[in-house]
């Protein structure tokens, strides 16, 4: 009875996995024929990773609906998979043009991938979600989806997913002004990142883990961090991310007082986003320009500096950072002792920094204009000014911006004191000269700028690059682009769907080419490509129908054989093994040859996942190596009785 269902399940699953009838064969020097799946399957997987690396702009409207439809229009049908990958799409890119509907198409669409058992869809498309939840402003709704992505994608080994899960958690978290938590949310990002060999994602993030430390006024760190993101730009050549890296490394320079390097700095990411044509960024970085000589102590350099930003501003077409612009202008003009301007300014700023909840900056900005209207007389204005001051500081403590609060707070006192006990008139004179030192002293000016609107900004600045890289899922597609081999996301469902019925057999090769970092180092990453093409298109000639080679990552493999036991699974090894030595690769370069190791392990009862299965292939595969490579090792399983 035992075998009848068994042979049913397998019936059915050799119809779930059933390779469609084609003959294939792989024709050296020809594109490679993936024989696992439809032409019409890989029609939309060409065209998804066509929309992913950028072919089609996606600027307006029109164009993003026209790629929308068309990549629609190639789900194959019936294609579950697919029609959730067209919804993910559609979830990134189908709302950037005030479109509204966000939130409900993202949490119908993560539900049907619940519904369909799809985790590493659900994944993404939760954190999608949460991506539209904050930007609708419910951000705590938002962080419980990024929690419920990041687990979904650690179980599924997602590290794409999960790492940018918990870097939109961290950037939540620190709009909220827990930079600290915000800060451990993007390092715990770097770890999967690095773990996953994410390569682009490790070079980002550091971007915004630089920023993180430059809030809490961890400078020497931010500097290293950062120094890193330029040499990533340095090594692409990309003037995007360089922009934006010098743009960060100059306001890092300037909160540690070391100006002219991060005037260099700012000059240069100025270069850079002219040449990429950017009015927002260089508006931008002329605020920055400004605020490095209102520093110095050069207010007419600030004015015009100022002047240029707005003038940038115009050319977007959308609103300039009015509140910033007039801060910085306010400070300009007081340090010019033209006061009634700054008063102006001030008083125009200080509404609208409030409203953006950017708290350093309505500090700053008391404290400026206390002196202004000290300067003009107005004693009781100055001191209501130090007043609110004093109570903004009693309000933030506690909270992350704590830091540059306690810096900006430094003199505050004694100078609140006396302004509060004597005559403010007499004190007039002196407490200038300390608010001027400590001004002259103080990074935490620079910094009080990167909370609220100006970090909103850098974040715009970067987030049509960032939301295709952070959240592209190259792991969405089904297969693997060089080999045509499915993906790790890909065979996990198999396999699950296949152990869903609780008495399924299932054997599993893990495989890893030996010393492949020798093949790129000797005959160079192209050679190394053509090796992997190769190895899988001869692995494919061992396996058969319904047996499935997916690529996990890098050079390693799995081949998943449904209704096999462990004995049946260590001939196939032996099969694939020697399919490998007999690749002939002389074409690739002379006299190269290749071997592999093999770690093979089945289903135990009970066992659900491909992840539980993999654990004990990792481990003999480990021993394959340690035993001296191009050999098969056997996990501990099942008796082979018991497996019958
Ligand atoms: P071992 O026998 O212990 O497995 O040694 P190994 O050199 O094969 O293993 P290691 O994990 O040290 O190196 C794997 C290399 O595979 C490092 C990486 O550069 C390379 N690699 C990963 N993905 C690709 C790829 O898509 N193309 C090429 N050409 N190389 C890749
Ligand atoms: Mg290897
Ligand atoms: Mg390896």
């Amino acid at each position: 009875m035992r075998r009848r269902i068994g042979a049913a399940m397998c019936a059915l699953l050799a119809a779930f996995l059933a390779l469609p009838g084609q003959a294939h064969e792989n024709v050296p020097g020809q594109p490679p024929v993936h024989p696992e799946i439809t032409p019409a399957q890989a029609a939309f997987d060409k065209l998804f990773w066509d929309i992913d690396d950028g072919a089609f702009p996606l600027d307006s409207y029109a164009q993003t609906y026209a790629v929308l439809a068309r990549l629609e229009q190639a789900i194959p049908p019936g294609d579950v998979h697919r029609q959730l990958q067209y919804r993910y799409m559609h979830c990134l890119v189908g709302f950037n043009h005030g479109t509204t509907g966000a939130v409900d198409y993202a949490r119908e669409s993560a539900e049907a991938a619940r519904a369909a058992g799809d985790e590493a869809s659900e994944a993404a498309l939760r954190a999608c979600l949460g991506i539209h939840l904050s930007n609708n402003g419910d951000a705590a709704s938002a962080a419980v989806q990024y929690e419920q992505a990041a687990q979904l994608a650690r179980r599924g080994r997602d590290f794409n997913v999960e790492g940018v899960a918990l870097v939109r958690r961290g950037n939540l978290r620190m709009d909220a002004g827990d930079i600290a938590a915000g800060l451990q949310d993007l390092l715990d990002a770097q770890q999967v990142f690095e773990r996953g060999q994410v390569a682009f994602q490790v070079d980002f993030n550091l971007f915004a883990i630089a920023q993180a430390y430059r809030r809490l006024g961890e400078l020497d760190r931010a500097l290293e961090y950062i120094n890193r993101v330029v040499e990533f730009g340095q090594a692409r050549s990309d003037e995007l991310v360089l922009a934006s890296a010098l743009n960060e490394r100059g306001r890092i320079r300037m909160a540690r007082g070391e100006f002219d390097q991060a005037e260099a700095d700012l000059r240069q990411a100025l270069v850079y986003a002219t040449n990429e044509g950017r009015p927002a960024s260089i508006g931008y970085i002329r605020l920055q320009l400004a605020e490095l000589q209102n520093r110095r102590g050069r207010p007419r350099d600030a004015l015009d500096e100022l002047q240029a930003a707005l003038v940038a501003y115009r050319q977007t077409g959308g609103p300039p950072p009015q509140d910033l612009l007039d801060l910085q202008t306010g400070i300009a003009r007081s340090r010019l002792g033209q006061h009634r301007l700054a008063l102006q300014s001030l008083g125009r700023a200080l509404p609208a920094l409030h409203d953006a909840g950017d708290l350093a900056s309505v500090m700053e900005a008391h404290l400026w204009r206390a002196d202004s209207r000290e300067a003009l007389g107005d004693a009781t204005g100055a001191l209501a000014d130090l007043r609110a001051f004093a109570r903004l500081r009693r309000e933030s403590a506690g909270r992350a911006t704590h830091q540059r609060v306690l810096a900006m707070s430094e003199g505050f006192d004694a100078r609140y004191t006396e302004l509060r006990n004597t005559r403010l008139r007499e004190q007039q004179a002196r407490a200038e000269r300390l608010a001027a030192a400590e001004r002259q002293r103080k990074p935490w000016r620079i910094a009080s700028i990167a909370l609220g609107a100006m970090l909103a900004l850098v974040l715009a600045w970067l987030a049509l690059r960032q939301a295709r890289r952070l959240l592209r899922l190259r792991g969405m597609v089904s297969t693997d682009p060089l080999t045509g081999a499915i993906n790790r996301r890909e065979v996990q469902y198999r396999v699950a769907k296949h152990l869903a019925g609780g008495d399924a057999q299932l054997c599993v090769v893990l495989i890893d080419l030996d010393h492949f970092k020798q093949v790129n180092d000797r005959h160079g990453h192209a050679a190394g490509d053509q090796v992997l093409v190769r190895a899988v298109a001869a692995w494919h000639g061992v396996l058969r129908a319904g047996e499935r080679l997916a690529r996990l990552g890098g050079e390693e493999f799995v081949a998943v054989l449904p209704g096999a036991g462990i004995d049946a699974g260590a001939q196939v090894a032996r099969r694939l093994l020697e399919a490998t030595r007999a690749i002939d690769l002389g074409d690739v370069a002379p006299g190269l040859s290749i071997t592999a190791s093999f770690g093979v392990a089945a289903a135990l009862p009970g066992e659900r996942t491909l992840e539980e299965i993999l654990g004990r292939a990792d481990a003999a595969l480990y021993r394959a190596k340690t035993a001296g490579r191009d050999r098969i090792e056997i996990a501990d399983g099942p008796a082979p009785e018991a497996s019958q």
